[in-house]
């Protein structure tokens, strides 16, 4: 991804599935569906944000995202999805959903997060089983972890953007 998307965007609720029936918690981005035919009314963030999710291609992606919770503002390595969550048909609207490889002591919703998409993984499945989907997730985050390693894009987790506390 050239350049690397830079995203701000408030932690919104979704289903509550991440977690609870996966096991991986995504922190999903707000994306201002309801502005799509008035962006001229967003803020700037907010228009990256829904322009990043209309033309990106559906799939997981890696990046650095820094939730402000409270005491643990830390900018941590990200396995992120976007799409139509195929594997879940009620999900109407392509969303965004890091899961950030950290442990937080809390949850963070209605908290800002940025987050610095670094480049492409895969794109979309649909899985026939939840047991399928979860060995590729944990493959996913194994993939991101190393990649993110790599001296040029551990460097990025630096960058001014994100704000230092
Ligand atoms: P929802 O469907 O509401 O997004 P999830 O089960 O996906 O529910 O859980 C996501 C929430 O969990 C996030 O909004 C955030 O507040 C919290 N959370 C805790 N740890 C993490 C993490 N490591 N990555 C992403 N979100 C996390
Ligand atoms: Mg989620």
């Amino acid at each position: 991804l050239e350049p690397m998307p830079h995203l701000r965007a408030q932690v919104v609720r979704g289903f509550g599935r991440g977690s609870k029936l996966l096991g991986f918690p995504t922190a999903n981005m707000n994306v201002r569906w309801d502005f799509m035919e008035t962006p001229e009314k967003l803020t700037p963030e907010e228009r990256d944000v829904l322009d990043f999710a209309r033309s990106c291609e559906p799939g997981i992606y890696y990046g650095w995202a820094q939730g402000s919770n409270g005491a643990d503002s830390g900018v941590y390595k990200t396995a992120m999805s976007v799409g139509w969550n195929p594997t879940f048909p009620d999900v109407k609207a392509k969303t965004i959903e890091p899961w950030i490889l950290h442990d937080y002591a809390e949850d963070f919703y209605d908290c800002e997060l940025r987050l610095i998409v670094c480049g492409f993984v895969r794109p979309e499945a649909k899985f026939a089983d939840f047991k399928d989907l979860i060995v590729a997730i944990r493959e996913d985050g194994d993939f991101c972890r190393e990649t993110l390693e790599t001296a040029e894009l551990a460097a990025i987790a630096k960058d001014l953007f994100f704000v230092s506390k």
